[in-house]
């Protein structure tokens, strides 16, 4: 079949803050073919800039958008995705946020794959890497800020407690930012505020840049609250302050890997920051190949594969499909407080089941619905001119 459509939409909330909340907008790409097939994938990135990657003019033949590098193209299966995921990385060679904008069109791709052939897709990367196609479940833990007091924090932690989470992680907000003594309180919170049986995890979203002493002081003070991990104490692509910090062996595991925008980057924190936990997020380093050779690095190096997600259900679809064929990869971020557009995006969400796990849709390509009818209201115009010309226009939902 061909490719006939791909269409970028800019979605968001009326109103959006500078929180580091990143579902009050997003990116969802829709493919569709002559064969009535239609795939969806999510960005995460921001949608203005990922939406120039798919429309801008030529410059020259390194330059050439993702809709004329997809559009026309012959899709039939698994290898048609490699095969133009590499076309469409070569034609954009120097459009350098190439592969974060492609996330969404890389996942839609699979999206249409899994639902040619009945398959979902976790099934679809089993047979293409030739390992086990057992689906393993996972613990959501909820993925949530932390409050801007200690007593704040607590007060959520104790919410997710009675929601039945038995793990959480909490993050950026005033972490790192009031001193060692108000660091201490918030993580004393969440802990306090889960109970000693859950599993807590602390995200410094990335607050101390390259400063891997104060990193580590902190994952010292911390491990008293017994942290699954400290996640992101520096910044995305400090390789030389990860390995200093992971070199004096903290007392706390030491997460990173969502800034991960190509491989390369991830495969640099496994080989050389030195981290015990990689984290991945299919809507920015290129969509679900690239994700599962992280996956792939992981597993050779001993090091634990989670996924990053602080989007909608379609995200979290194609980010567990990934690696839930991996039984010790137990742990899932799961969105748990995002906004009404990333709640209300798909029709079909994930539940947590009894056993308190989540497994990977047994439907067809990524197996969940974009509900259209309830986030149309959040749908952003968007028409891009260059001189005369309309380079965008965002098409009919
Ligand atoms: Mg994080």
């Amino acid at each position: 079949m061909k490719i006939t459509e791909v269409d970028p939409f800019y979605f968001q909330m009326s109103e959006i803050t500078s929180a580091a909340d990143g579902t009050q907008d997003t990116l969802l790409v829709r493919i569709r073919t002559d064969k009535g097939f239609e795939g969806w994938g999510e960005c995460d990135a921001s949608p203005l800039v990922s939406i120039a990657a798919y429309c801008c003019p030529m410059s020259h033949g390194n330059i050439i958008n993702i809709r004329k590098t997809l559009i026309g193209e012959t899709l039939n299966d698994t290898s048609d995705v490699v095969r133009l995921s590499e076309k469409v990385l070569r034609n954009g060679l120097d459009i350098q946020q190439i592969q974060h904008a492609y996330s969404g069109a890389e996942i839609a791709l699979w999206d249409i794959i899994g639902k040619k052939f009945d398959k979902p897709v976790y099934r679809l990367l089993a047979e293409m890497f030739d390992v086990s196609d057992t689906l393993h479940p996972k613990l959501p833990y909820a993925s949530v800020l932390f409050g801007e007091t200690s007593d704040a924090t607590y007060q959520i932690a104790v919410n997710l407690r009675e929601q039945g989470f038995r793990a959480a992680k909490f993050g950026w907000g005033p972490m790192g930012k009031f001193g060692e003594e108000n660091d201490i309180a918030l993580v004393r919170a969440a802990r306090e505020g889960m109970g000693s049986a859950a599993q807590i995890m602390i995200d410094a979203g990335v607050v101390w840049g390259t400063d891997y002493n104060t990193a580590y002081q902190r994952a010292e003070a911390f491990a008293q609250f017994s942290p699954t991990w400290l996640e992101e104490p520096l910044a995305p692509d400090a390789i030389e302050a990860y390995s200093s910090l992971t070199g004096m062996n903290p007392a706390v595991n030491i997460a990173a890997g969502e800034g991960s925008s190509t491989f390369r980057m991830a495969e640099d924190l496994i080989l050389h920051g030195g981290i015990q936990y990689v984290q991945i997020d299919t809507g920015r380093i290129g969509g679900i190949l690239p994700s599962f050779h992280v996956r792939q690095l992981a597993e050779k190096h001993g090091v634990q594969y989670v996924n990053h997600t602080f989007k909608s259900h379609l995200s979290l679809a194609a980010a567990l499909h990934v690696f839930t064929t991996n039984p010790d990869f137990n742990l899932l971020e799961f969105p748990a407080a995002g906004s009404e557009l990333s709640q209300r995006l798909v029709k079909n969400p994930f539940q947590i089941d009894n056993d308190g796990m989540v497994r990977a849709k047994e439907q067809p390509g990524l197996g969940v619905d974009v509900d259209i009818e309830a986030i149309r209201q959040y749908l952003t115009q968007v028409d891009i001119k260059v001189a005369d010309e309309t380079v965008f226009q965002t098409a009919e939902l």
